[in-house]
Protein backbone atom coordinates (compact mmCIF):
# COMPACT_ATOMS: atom_id res chain seq x y z
CA UNK A 1 0.00 0.00 0.00
CA UNK A 2 1.31 3.63 -0.68
CA UNK A 3 -1.07 5.20 1.43
CA UNK A 4 0.64 8.27 3.15
CA UNK A 5 0.40 8.12 6.80
CA UNK A 6 -1.68 11.07 8.36
CA UNK A 7 -2.23 11.64 11.56
CA UNK A 8 -5.63 11.26 12.67
CA UNK A 9 -5.71 11.19 16.36
CA UNK A 10 -2.50 12.73 18.47
CA UNK A 11 -3.42 12.58 22.43
CA UNK A 12 -0.60 14.14 23.95
CA UNK A 13 0.01 14.28 27.91
CA UNK A 14 -3.58 13.29 28.55
CA UNK A 15 -4.22 12.63 32.64
CA UNK A 16 -8.04 12.35 33.74
CA UNK A 17 -8.95 11.69 37.90
CA UNK A 18 -12.54 11.28 39.15
CA UNK A 19 -13.28 12.91 42.45
CA UNK A 20 -15.28 10.29 44.40
CA UNK A 21 -16.08 11.93 47.62
CA UNK A 22 -12.65 12.05 48.97
CA UNK A 23 -10.84 9.76 46.96
CA UNK A 24 -9.12 10.93 43.49
CA UNK A 25 -9.05 7.63 41.07
CA UNK A 26 -6.38 8.92 38.19
CA UNK A 27 -7.74 6.78 35.69
CA UNK A 28 -5.41 8.12 33.37
CA UNK A 29 -1.70 9.21 34.27
CA UNK A 30 -0.20 10.64 30.99
CA UNK A 31 -1.00 9.33 27.85
CA UNK A 32 0.77 9.91 24.67
CA UNK A 33 -0.33 8.12 21.66
CA UNK A 34 -0.87 8.85 17.89
CA UNK A 35 -3.02 7.10 15.36
CA UNK A 36 -3.01 7.14 11.46
CA UNK A 37 -5.42 7.50 9.21
CA UNK A 38 -6.99 4.33 7.88
CA UNK A 39 -5.40 1.88 10.79
CA UNK A 40 -7.44 -0.36 12.72
CA UNK A 41 -5.72 0.20 16.42
CA UNK A 42 -7.05 -2.13 19.25
CA UNK A 43 -6.81 -0.32 23.00
CA UNK A 44 -5.98 -3.61 25.30
CA UNK A 45 -6.21 -3.97 29.07
CA UNK A 46 -7.13 -5.39 31.81
CA UNK A 47 -10.35 -4.05 33.36
CA UNK A 48 -10.56 -0.58 35.04
CA UNK A 49 -7.27 0.25 33.17
CA UNK A 50 -8.45 3.19 31.74
CA UNK A 51 -9.62 2.11 28.43
CA UNK A 52 -13.00 3.34 28.28
CA UNK A 53 -11.37 6.75 29.95
CA UNK A 54 -9.25 6.92 26.81
CA UNK A 55 -12.53 6.07 24.82
CA UNK A 56 -14.39 9.05 25.55
CA UNK A 57 -11.26 11.46 25.62
CA UNK A 58 -10.31 10.75 21.67
CA UNK A 59 -14.15 10.55 21.22
CA UNK A 60 -14.62 14.35 22.71
CA UNK A 61 -17.15 12.47 24.94
CA UNK A 62 -15.32 13.78 28.06
CA UNK A 63 -12.55 16.35 28.79
CA UNK A 64 -9.05 15.44 30.12
CA UNK A 65 -8.16 16.72 33.22
CA UNK A 66 -4.79 17.73 31.67
CA UNK A 67 -2.99 17.31 28.44
CA UNK A 68 -4.58 17.55 24.85
CA UNK A 69 -6.86 15.75 22.47
CA UNK A 70 -6.11 16.54 18.71
CA UNK A 71 -8.56 14.71 15.78
CA UNK A 72 -7.37 16.00 12.73
CA UNK A 73 -5.05 18.55 14.23
CA UNK A 74 -7.38 19.94 15.49
CA UNK A 75 -7.06 20.85 19.15
CA UNK A 76 -11.02 19.59 20.20
CA UNK A 77 -10.43 21.36 23.82
CA UNK A 78 -10.78 24.61 22.16
CA UNK A 79 -14.23 23.42 20.41
CA UNK A 80 -16.96 25.17 21.89
CA UNK A 81 -20.15 23.11 22.17
CA UNK A 82 -21.39 23.61 18.83
CA UNK A 83 -18.29 22.40 16.93
CA UNK A 84 -17.62 19.46 19.04
CA UNK A 85 -21.12 18.51 18.28
CA UNK A 86 -20.59 18.77 14.80
CA UNK A 87 -17.27 16.39 15.35
CA UNK A 88 -19.01 14.17 16.60
CA UNK A 89 -21.81 13.87 14.51
CA UNK A 90 -19.78 13.56 11.10
CA UNK A 91 -16.21 12.98 11.57
CA UNK A 92 -16.55 9.86 14.43
CA UNK A 93 -18.77 7.08 14.54
CA UNK A 94 -19.34 5.54 18.20
CA UNK A 95 -20.17 1.65 19.06
CA UNK A 96 -20.44 0.91 22.54
CA UNK A 97 -20.95 -2.75 24.64
CA UNK A 98 -24.57 -2.14 25.13
CA UNK A 99 -25.49 -0.37 21.83
CA UNK A 100 -27.18 2.29 22.69
CA UNK A 101 -29.91 2.02 20.20
CA UNK A 102 -32.70 4.20 20.91
CA UNK A 103 -35.52 1.43 21.72
CA UNK A 104 -38.66 3.57 20.31
CA UNK A 105 -37.22 3.63 17.20
CA UNK A 106 -37.11 1.02 14.45
CA UNK A 107 -33.52 -0.02 13.39
CA UNK A 108 -33.69 2.65 10.08
CA UNK A 109 -34.61 5.48 12.27
CA UNK A 110 -31.75 4.83 14.51
CA UNK A 111 -29.42 4.76 11.71
CA UNK A 112 -31.27 7.81 9.99
CA UNK A 113 -31.00 10.19 12.99
CA UNK A 114 -27.40 11.36 13.10
CA UNK A 115 -28.23 12.25 9.20
CA UNK A 116 -30.71 14.01 9.78
CA UNK A 117 -29.49 15.21 12.27
CA UNK A 118 -26.82 16.79 10.20
CA UNK A 119 -29.31 18.18 7.88
CA UNK A 120 -29.59 15.60 5.26
CA UNK A 121 -33.59 15.01 3.56
CA UNK A 122 -35.49 12.35 4.98
CA UNK A 123 -35.43 10.54 1.69
CA UNK A 124 -31.74 10.56 1.28
CA UNK A 125 -31.34 9.48 4.87
CA UNK A 126 -34.02 6.69 4.26
CA UNK A 127 -32.11 5.46 1.22
CA UNK A 128 -28.98 5.46 2.78
CA UNK A 129 -30.10 3.97 5.86
CA UNK A 130 -31.30 0.93 4.00
CA UNK A 131 -28.04 0.67 2.09
CA UNK A 132 -26.03 0.75 4.76
CA UNK A 133 -28.35 -1.88 7.15
CA UNK A 134 -27.83 -4.31 3.83
CA UNK A 135 -23.49 -3.00 4.43
CA UNK A 136 -23.41 -4.63 8.14
CA UNK A 137 -25.92 -7.69 6.90
CA UNK A 138 -29.34 -6.67 8.14
CA UNK A 139 -30.97 -5.93 4.65
CA UNK A 140 -34.64 -7.28 5.87
CA UNK A 141 -34.99 -5.82 9.46
CA UNK A 142 -34.74 -2.49 9.12
CA UNK A 143 -38.29 -2.25 10.64
CA UNK A 144 -37.83 -4.12 13.41
CA UNK A 145 -36.94 -1.91 16.88
CA UNK A 146 -33.78 -2.87 18.82
CA UNK A 147 -35.58 -5.21 21.28
CA UNK A 148 -36.69 -7.18 18.35
CA UNK A 149 -33.78 -8.24 17.36
CA UNK A 150 -30.63 -10.64 18.63
CA UNK A 151 -27.49 -8.56 20.51
CA UNK A 152 -25.57 -9.54 17.50
CA UNK A 153 -28.55 -7.71 14.91
CA UNK A 154 -28.61 -4.68 17.33
CA UNK A 155 -25.06 -3.99 17.15
CA UNK A 156 -24.98 -4.27 13.95
CA UNK A 157 -27.55 -1.45 13.82
CA UNK A 158 -25.42 0.36 15.94
CA UNK A 159 -22.09 -0.16 13.28
CA UNK A 160 -24.42 1.35 10.48
CA UNK A 161 -25.47 3.90 12.60
CA UNK A 162 -21.65 4.91 13.19
CA UNK A 163 -21.53 5.33 9.56
CA UNK A 164 -24.51 7.22 8.85
CA UNK A 165 -22.76 10.33 8.03
CA UNK A 166 -19.07 8.75 6.41
CA UNK A 167 -17.25 9.57 9.48
CA UNK A 168 -13.28 9.23 9.32
CA UNK A 169 -13.41 7.30 12.69
CA UNK A 170 -15.59 4.67 14.38
CA UNK A 171 -14.55 4.41 17.78
CA UNK A 172 -15.77 1.03 19.75
CA UNK A 173 -16.01 0.32 23.20
CA UNK A 174 -15.95 -3.56 23.88
CA UNK A 175 -17.86 -3.86 20.73
CA UNK A 176 -18.11 -7.43 21.41
CA UNK A 177 -17.90 -7.29 25.18
CA UNK A 178 -21.90 -8.30 25.28
CA UNK A 179 -22.44 -10.36 22.38
CA UNK A 180 -21.28 -14.30 22.22
CA UNK A 181 -18.00 -15.53 20.93
CA UNK A 182 -19.59 -16.13 17.18
CA UNK A 183 -21.36 -13.55 16.59
CA UNK A 184 -18.35 -11.39 18.33
CA UNK A 185 -16.31 -12.59 15.52
CA UNK A 186 -19.04 -11.57 12.91
CA UNK A 187 -18.75 -7.82 14.49
CA UNK A 188 -14.97 -8.12 14.11
CA UNK A 189 -15.18 -9.49 10.69
CA UNK A 190 -17.58 -6.43 9.73
CA UNK A 191 -15.54 -4.18 11.35
CA UNK A 192 -12.42 -5.34 9.90
CA UNK A 193 -14.30 -5.05 6.33
CA UNK A 194 -15.12 -1.58 7.20
CA UNK A 195 -11.49 -0.82 7.36
CA UNK A 196 -10.07 -2.82 4.57
CA UNK A 197 -12.96 -1.51 2.15
CA UNK A 198 -13.62 1.71 3.28
CA UNK A 199 -10.55 2.80 4.67
CA UNK A 200 -12.12 3.79 8.15
CA UNK A 201 -10.01 4.75 10.93
CA UNK A 202 -10.93 1.98 13.48
CA UNK A 203 -9.95 2.43 17.12
CA UNK A 204 -11.42 -0.36 19.48
CA UNK A 205 -11.08 -0.44 23.28
CA UNK A 206 -11.68 -4.22 24.07
CA UNK A 207 -10.04 -7.11 26.15
CA UNK A 208 -11.74 -9.18 23.11
CA UNK A 209 -8.28 -11.50 22.31
CA UNK A 210 -9.44 -11.90 18.79
CA UNK A 211 -9.65 -8.47 18.00
CA UNK A 212 -5.55 -8.88 18.15
CA UNK A 213 -6.08 -10.87 14.90
CA UNK A 214 -7.78 -8.12 12.67
CA UNK A 215 -5.57 -4.85 14.24
CA UNK A 216 -2.71 -3.16 12.75
CA UNK A 217 -1.50 -2.20 15.92
CA UNK A 218 -2.00 -2.61 19.88
CA UNK A 219 -2.14 -0.23 22.01
CA UNK A 220 -1.62 -2.61 25.64
CA UNK A 221 -2.55 0.04 28.69
CA UNK A 222 -2.03 -0.78 31.96
CA UNK A 223 -2.94 1.44 35.47
CA UNK A 224 -3.96 4.20 33.04
CA UNK A 225 -0.55 4.15 31.18
CA UNK A 226 0.15 2.79 27.77
CA UNK A 227 2.74 0.08 28.70
CA UNK A 228 3.63 -0.94 25.18
CA UNK A 229 1.99 -0.50 21.58
CA UNK A 230 2.75 -3.04 19.03
CA UNK A 231 2.56 -3.72 15.69
CA UNK A 232 0.08 -7.06 14.55
CA UNK A 233 3.54 -8.65 13.24
CA UNK A 234 5.19 -8.17 16.13
CA UNK A 235 2.62 -9.97 18.41
CA UNK A 236 3.64 -13.07 20.36
CA UNK A 237 -0.03 -14.16 20.06
CA UNK A 238 -2.50 -16.13 17.64
CA UNK A 239 -5.77 -16.73 18.26
CA UNK A 240 -8.42 -19.16 16.61
CA UNK A 241 -10.94 -17.81 14.30
CA UNK A 242 -11.14 -14.49 13.01
CA UNK A 243 -7.39 -14.56 10.10
CA UNK A 244 -5.61 -16.52 13.03
CA UNK A 245 -4.39 -19.74 12.22
CA UNK A 246 -3.94 -20.66 16.44
CA UNK A 247 -6.09 -22.86 18.38
CA UNK A 248 -8.15 -20.34 20.72
CA UNK A 249 -5.81 -19.75 22.93
CA UNK A 250 -3.92 -16.93 23.83
CA UNK A 251 -0.23 -17.49 24.17
CA UNK A 252 1.71 -14.83 25.52
P1 LIG B 1 -11.65 0.07 31.54
O1 LIG B 1 -12.51 0.59 30.44
O2 LIG B 1 -10.26 -0.27 31.08
O3 LIG B 1 -12.27 -1.07 32.27
P2 LIG B 1 -12.21 2.61 32.83
O4 LIG B 1 -11.64 3.64 31.93
O5 LIG B 1 -13.68 2.40 32.79
O6 LIG B 1 -11.44 1.23 32.62
O7 LIG B 1 -11.83 2.96 34.34
C1 LIG B 1 -10.51 3.31 34.73
C2 LIG B 1 -10.53 3.71 36.20
O8 LIG B 1 -11.24 4.93 36.36
C3 LIG B 1 -11.20 2.71 37.12
O9 LIG B 1 -10.53 2.72 38.35
C4 LIG B 1 -12.60 3.26 37.25
O10 LIG B 1 -13.18 2.87 38.45
C5 LIG B 1 -12.35 4.76 37.22
N1 LIG B 1 -13.47 5.51 36.64
C6 LIG B 1 -13.88 5.47 35.35
N2 LIG B 1 -14.92 6.29 35.15
C7 LIG B 1 -15.20 6.85 36.35
C8 LIG B 1 -16.17 7.80 36.81
N3 LIG B 1 -17.06 8.33 35.96
N4 LIG B 1 -16.14 8.15 38.11
C9 LIG B 1 -15.23 7.62 38.95
N5 LIG B 1 -14.28 6.74 38.59
C10 LIG B 1 -14.27 6.36 37.30
MG1 LIG C 1 -14.27 -0.13 29.67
Amino acid sequence: MTEERRTIVRVVGVTKSFTMGKVEVMALKGVDLEIFSGEYVSIMGPSGSGKSTLFNMIGGLDKPTDGKVFIDEVDISQLDAYELAWLRNRKIGYIFQTFNLIPVMSALENVTLPMTFAGMNSDDAQDKGIELLKLVGLGERFQHKPLELSGGQQQRVAVARSLANDPAIVLADEPTGNLDLTTGEEIIELLRMLSQERGVTIISATHDYKMLNVSDRVIWVRDGVVDRIERREELNITVGGIGGKGNGTAQT
